[in-house]
């Protein structure tokens, strides 16, 4: 069979462990799934109802222009409607956005240990992906990125930033993003995309949201998600802010009903409950400041996190640890895929669980011997 080999080269994407399966191999009862970045506190009850009352007319197509999911959205991030576009997921946005800009022979510019579905996108465009190193800090180097894209004869189609990235919970500050954008804008055929899919558990202060350079830079690109802080991963909902001119390409190569009727619903309900986001937010940064503190007991190094997870050194092989973490029915996430051997990535989970993987993880250190 004839296949090329940008689609060869594609690794297929290895979620969490999933913890049915968990259950079904190891015969254990009692499973947490800290492995994914999903939300602790399950979907917001008013998504729930919404999702309830809607159930008896889930024999009718889905609105294909999402009409009051537009409404809620843009008074929500005070972005104009014709601006947003919507997506199954924000994973099938960044499809989207491969499928359009990108030819075969183009490329792309990231960073290394970029969240990986940017480069996977990529190549099933059959584009050629440019890496950048991440700098000493573990973060994006958006300097280091603005020289590549100089010296590119032929510049890449797209620039993703992952402003939190996924998996080192590392972050880029604004000046630094304003300084690419700077150097990009002049290139319209170039299009920077911001995928913001942590924006709401950030508490750094010289952090910018992408979505306030939409006015003065045409070139920006915003992705956002229903998946993390509004707890509706299931439902798959992303959210895409960029120029009219972007979104109306966009809506000619998306389905027609690519957004589902229960996630129309839900993601209205959920953007509506500001309880139940603070309530994520709380317990997230709790949670969070509980594994800085015991990891720093522990004697292992971790990047602090702007996210809802966060990225430790194990330093042992990471996969014995993560094997020792499972059978003790505590997932959490091997990132070997990033290049990361040492590292695990931990997800913030109800304060109960977060106990229990520490506990798990303690015993985990014990039996695996220290790396020299
Ligand atoms: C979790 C995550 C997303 C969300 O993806 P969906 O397809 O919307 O569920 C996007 N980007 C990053 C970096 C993520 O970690």
């Amino acid at each position: 069979m004839k296949i090329s080999t940008e689609i060869l080269n594609m690794k297929p994407y290895k979620p969490g462990k999933p913890i049915e399966e968990t259950r079904r191999e190891l015969g254990l009862s009692h499973v947490i799934k800290l492995a994914s970045n999903e939300n602790p506190l399950g979907p917001s009850p008013r998504a729930l109802a919404a999702i309830s009352r809607s159930l008896s007319d889930l024999h009718r197509y889905p609105d294909p222009s999402c009409f009051e999911l537009r409404k809620a959205v843009a008074a929500f991030y005070q972005v104009p409607e014709n601006c947003l576009v919507f997506g199954n997921g924000s994973d099938e946005l960044v499809d989207l956005l491969a499928r359009i800009f990108l030819e075969p022979g183009e490329s792309i510019l990231t960073s290394e240990k970029a969240f990986v579905a940017y480069q996977l996108s990529a190549q099933a465009s059959r584009a050629r992906v440019l890496q950048v190193p991440l700098d000493a800090q573990k973060c994006f180097d958006l300097n280091a990125m603005a020289e590549v894209f100089k010296k590119q004869a032929t510049k890449p189609r797209l620039i993703f930033i992952a402003n939190p990235n996924n998996p080192t919970g590392t972050y880029v500050a604004g000046e630094y993003v304003e300084a690419l954008l700077s150097v990009v804008s002049p290139y319209p055929d170039t299009l920077v995309v911001f995928d913001e899919a942590y924006v709401e558990f950030v508490r750094a202060k010289d952090y910018t949201p992408a979505h306030t350079y939409l006015k003065r830079f045409k070139n920006v690109v915003v992705l956002r998600t229903m998946s993390k802080i509004f707890g509706l991963a299931g439902l798959r909902l992303g959210v895409m802010m960029a120029q009219p001119e972007v979104v109306d390409i966009v809506h000619r190569v998306r389905k027609p009903f690519n957004v589902n009727s229960l996630a129309q619903v839900a993601a209205v309900a959920a953007l509506e409950d500001r309880d139940y986001i603070k309530q994520v937010q709380q317990i997230t940064w709790q949670g969070l400041d509980y594994f800085y503190s015991e990891l720093k007991r522990l004697g292992l190094p971790y990047l602090p996190s702007q996210g809802n997870f966060v990225l430790f050194d194990t330093l042992r092989e990471a996969l014995k640890v993560y094997q020792a973490m499972l059978k003790q029915g505590v997932i959490v996430r091997p990132v070997d895929n990033y290049g990361f051997a040492r590292e695990l990535r931990l997800s913030v989970g109800q304060p109960e669980e977060n106990t229990r993987a520490i506990k798990a993880l303690e015993i985990a250190l014990n039996e695996v011997p220290l790396l020299k």
